[in-house]
């Protein structure tokens, strides 16, 4: 669960709540009761969107038709209402036409900002615009006198507000989420809606929290269990909130208390949508105190509710938590069929650093069942999101260089025309002067070529920098920026060489994969600075403990590969020795004090060979195989307890198909003595 969990308890902490009114009040000539009546509708289709389909179209004849002052605000409460009850064509039918009106445009990048936060994906940009038109009648600082006087649509823009700060908060902007929520709070205040100021305040505490201002975050808690008093719905979304601060806080007996809380009143008030979402919720609570039958009966409680409510961002997700929780009870099966429904969501490209970390929750807890198969191909799969993630980020940043590039030479080409526009004036201009003055012209001709090369050398020495520019670059997305190692496409760069290089077939050498142990909670625990300083000193330790042909690659987060092209096998072992003691023998410093940092390797040596020290040229291996083989041992020297090596010493596989098969059933093979092992125990 871990992040992936926080992250959720919080989607629906900051999300489900939409900005809605306290009282019904009724419909009729005043603005504001009206706007509240409005708001109140689209607030309860959360939990029952068909009956409010059906109130908003009863009442509809109130509101006096197309092009009466007054449609932009029907219309987005009816945009509201149709999302909550899944007909997205219908919402952004309604997006369309309220972007035609000149007083619906904010609220058409609102609804919009609303799809895309229904769908799980980033809607901050689109809250922003939303944000920047409402501004004129809703000013920061004076929400009193806007919401009054000046018509602020309130209730939007503090939606606008929740969207953006929710972002902001994503992204560890805390100081700005803060800022935002109090902004939103003012707006729920100067516009008396109740239920508003109580989520405002229980975003308050969230905020509050994340800057280890636990105080004043209970005190914000219990202001917002105050003004939640006589709403329900209100009151169970401040206990989630209170649950997200506690979890925050690391205190999971708290935050089960709070969801368990938060879910009876969501029930007393009699709404289905929220409850399903907290029994989510509840799912992670349940896995992290290790009560694994009770989160498998409350998820299988929560998805058919989800699923009704077409809820595909929850229900995605609770299929991987309970796939999670069925690896723990050891029943594979269920567990894959949960998978099968996560991969039926398909992938947007949007998604692929959650993704990779829910491959990645995957294959720990794969591997922490003893099932190394299916660890590796989620491990794998993780692998290769994380790379295009980064692929994609580095091909972004190229092709801002490239545009930076093209318009500089773009202006160079226009300066070069415009001068030889007004060389060519110039020459005109001389001919006629050399009918009179013949000495004139050649002094001028002369002028002109000088300018002409000099105009060259120029262009000359913009490309000559352009290119160095570009091998530079080259060279940089080669290496690693925080450790100063080669990158993993470095590695893939020397392993394209040597194979087109060298006449022998399949990889050699010795590989080693090292990671570091329980890493995770120097970052949770001592923050990322530390992690960071961290990882520098690991990588300054590994290259300290090898020679200088061995090329140090940083594979992963935390995670080296040792590529030694010509050393024996028990050297090998040696390096690891070296290794280890260089990690674990001293404290590493960093900027919260010295921290004991372990690490776990995997290695061997190819061609692998038999233990009569045979190496049978069937048995050579592609580097792909043989990197997946040093991370096979580096599992299982994970499996033992970690803070140690273990190494492939001999292997008996009459061919390569036989070899493959071995990393299938790992462990059998270990067992019958097929894959033979050696075990370094780390410094203690
Ligand atoms: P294990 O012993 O099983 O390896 O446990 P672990 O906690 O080390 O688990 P895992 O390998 O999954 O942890 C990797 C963590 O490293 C997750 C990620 O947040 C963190 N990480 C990855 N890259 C960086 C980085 O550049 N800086 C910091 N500070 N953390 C990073
Ligand atoms: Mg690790
Ligand atoms: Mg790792």
């Amino acid at each position: 669960m871990k992040r992936l969990a926080t992250a959720l308890l919080l989607a629906l902490a900051l999300a489900g709540a939409s900005a809605g009114a306290g009282a019904g009040a009724g419909a009729g000539a005043d603005p504001a009761a009206e706007d509240g009546l409005l708001a109140n509708i689209a607030r309860r289709a959360f939990d029952a969107p068909e009956a409010m389909l059906a109130e908003l179209a009863q009442r509809w004849p109130a509101y006096a038709g197309p092009g009466q002052p007054r449609e932009a605000a029907w219309l987005m409460a009816r945009g509201r209402v149709l999302l909550h009850a899944g007909q997205i064509e219908a919402a952004d039918a309604i997006a369309v036409q309220l972007k035609a009106r000149e007083d619906g445009v904010e609220r058409s990048w609102l609804l919009r900002a609303l799809t895309q936060e229904r769908a799980g994906k980033p809607a901050g940009a689109l809250a922003a615009r939303a944000l920047a038109g409402l501004d004129g009648r809703c000013p920061a600082g004076d929400e009193r006198r806007a919401v009054r006087e000046q018509g602020c649509d309130f209730r939007s823009a503090w939606d606008a507000l929740r969207i953006l700060q929710r972002e902001q908060f994503a992204q560890g902007a805390f100081v700005l989420a803060e800022a935002g929520v109090r902004r939103a709070l003012a707006l729920a205040r100067a516009g008396e809606d109740r239920h508003l100021v109580a989520l405002s305040q229980g975003m308050l505490a969230v905020t509050l929290q994340a800057q280890d201002r636990m105080d004043a975050a209970r005190a914000e808690l219990r202001a917002a269990e105050a003004e939640a008093q006589g709403d329900l719905v209100a009151a169970a979304r401040v206990r989630n909130y209170e649950a997200v601060v506690e979890r925050r806080a690391r205190d999971m007996p708290a935050s089960r208390a709070a969801v368990e809380a938060a879910l009876q009143l969501a029930e007393q008030a009699d709404a289905p949508h929220l409850a399903a979402q907290l029994r989510s919720n509840l799912v992670d609570s349940y896995m992290h105190l290790g009560l694994l039958k009770e989160a498998l009966a409350a998820g299988q409680r929560a998805m058919p509710v989800l699923q009704r409510f077409g809820d595909r961002y929850y229900e995605r997700n609770l299929h991987h938590n309970l796939a999670v929780a069925y690896i723990k009870l050891r029943q594979f099966e269920q567990a894959r069929q949960e998978l099968a429904k996560v991969d039926e969501f398909g992938m947007d490209p949007a998604d692929l650093v959650p993704r990779a970390r829910e491959l990645r929750e995957l294959a720990d807890t794969w591997a922490e069942a003893g099932q190394y198969k299916e660890a590796l191909a989620a491990l794998h799969g993780e692998r290769e999101l994380t790379a295009r993630a980064n692929e994609r980020n580095r091909a972004a940043a190229l092709e801002e260089l490239g545009r930076k590039y093209d318009s500089a030479a773009k202006r160079r080409d226009l300066d070069l025309l415009a001068r030889d526009g007004q060389l060519k004036d110039q020459q005109l201009a001389n001919r006629l002067l050399a009918q009179k003055v013949g000495l004139a012209v050649g002094a001028l001709l002369l002028l002109s070529i000088a300018l002409i090369g000099v105009t060259l050398l120029r262009m000359r020495r913009a490309q000559a920098r352009l290119t160095a520019n570009q091998s530079l670059l080259r060279a940089q997305s080669e290496r690693d920026p925080l450790t100063d190692l080669s990158n993993r496409r470095h590695f893939l760069a020397v392993m394209d060489q040597r194979a087109r290089e060298e006449k022998t077939e399949g990889f050699q050498g010795a590989l080693m994969m090292i990671d570091i142990d329980h890493f995770k909670n120097v970052n949770d625990w001592h923050g990322h600075a530390a992690g960071d300083a961290v990882i520098v000193e690991v990588s300054r330790r590994i290259r300290a403990a090898v020679r200088d042909t061995d090329l140090v690659v940083r594979w992963g987060g935390e995670e080296f590969l040792v590529f030694a092209p010509a050393l024996p096998g028990g050297d090998l072992a040696l390096m690891a020795e070296r290794i280890l003691r260089g990690i674990g023998g001293q404290p590493v410093e960093t900027p919260t004090g010295p921290l004991r940092i372990t690490a776990s390797i995997g290695f061997a040596s190819f061609p692998i060979g038999g233990s009569d020290g045979s190496a049978a040229p069937a048995l050579r291996l592609h580097w792909e195989q043989a990197v997946n083989w040093a991370d096979m041992v580096l599992y299982k020297a994970k499996a033992e307890g970690r803070n140690r090596g273990v190494g492939i010493t001999a292997v008996e596989a009459p061919d390569a198909n036989m070899l493959a098969a071995l990393l299938q059933d790992f462990d059998a093979a270990c067992i019958n003595g097929q894959v033979q092992l050696r075990q370094l125990p780390g410094p203690s």
